[in-house]
């Protein structure tokens, strides 16, 4: 972009709010906890292409799923998602923010705890309502969305 345009971003990124960043659930590629890792779910988690997927229960995000954490694993053992989770101790990378949180905050956050994905969770049930990543937050200070 114009270097106007990138002062802009870069000054007012900060007090935008997560909610006018963030990819909503209905777009986000998500696995329940108790998904079996076989050939047809192994093939959509590569048509994804996503590098990081939320892994849900009962409408909550409880662990984040590394595309990398599947080196090796291979289909034909059909293993359980959570054998995996459990090894990568997964569920240390879930980050909640709300859709009310600055991008400040988020980039302060991601920052702070080396995370490029953050979980956007409904204030009161804590249901997952969509994630935000660096990449969104990049995308706000250059303005190019
Ligand atoms: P990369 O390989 O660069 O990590 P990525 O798509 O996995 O790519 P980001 O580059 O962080 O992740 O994000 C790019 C866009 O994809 C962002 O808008 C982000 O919100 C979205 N995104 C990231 N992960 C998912 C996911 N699991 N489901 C849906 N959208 C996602
Ligand atoms: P993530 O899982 O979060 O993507 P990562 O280490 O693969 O972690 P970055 O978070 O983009 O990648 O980078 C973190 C630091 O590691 C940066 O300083 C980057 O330059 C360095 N780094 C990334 N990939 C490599 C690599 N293949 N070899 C050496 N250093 C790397």
């Amino acid at each position: 972009p114009e270097d106007g345009k990138l002062l802009t971003g870069a000054l007012s990124f900060k007090e935008e709010l997560v909610e006018g960043a963030m990819t909503p659930l209905d777009a986000v590629f998500s696995l329940p906890e108790e998904t079996i890792l076989d050939e047809d779910t192994m093939g959509r988690i590569l048509k994804s292409g996503h590098t990081r997927i939320p892994v849900t229960s009962e409408g909550k995000a409880v662990a984040i799923l590394y595309a990398k954490d599947l080196v090796g694993v291979g289909f034909e053992r059909n293993l359980a998602l959570k054998s995996v989770l459990d090894a990568f101790d997964a569920y240390k990378r879930v980050y909640n923010v709300y859709e009310k949180t600055s991008l400040g905050d988020c980039f302060a956050l991601c920052k702070r705890e080396r995370r490029h994905l953050l979980v956007v969770v409904e204030k009161i049930s804590k249901s997952l309502c969509g994630i935000v990543t660096t990449e969104d937050i990049l995308e706000e200070i250059l303005q190019d969305e």
